[in-house]
């Protein structure tokens, strides 16, 4: 006996099969979340894409950035 496994939209109220897992970043962590397309949609509008890190190459020094506006202490 297999059990499976359905997502659905994590959204209050909406319930739809998502069409994707979103993860989302902030100061407080990290989050993934079970969106539907129309959900996913609009959790992402206004964001900036990220680019995909480079798997090689040299290693270049990595600022600490704090979420917009918090300064990061730093030397
Ligand atoms: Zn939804």
């Amino acid at each position: 006996m297999s059990k499976t496994i359905v997502y659905v939209c994590d959204r209050k109220g909406c319930g739809k099969t998502p069409a994707q897992t979103t993860r989302i970043t902030s100061n407080t962590g990290a989050y993934k979340v079970d969106l539907c397309a129309e959900h996913s949609k609009d959790a992402v509008e206004g964001a900036t894409r990220q680019k995909r890190r480079a798997k090689r190459g040299p290693r270049t020094p990595t600022t600490t950035v704090g979420s917009a506006g918090t300064a990061v202490d730093g030397v």
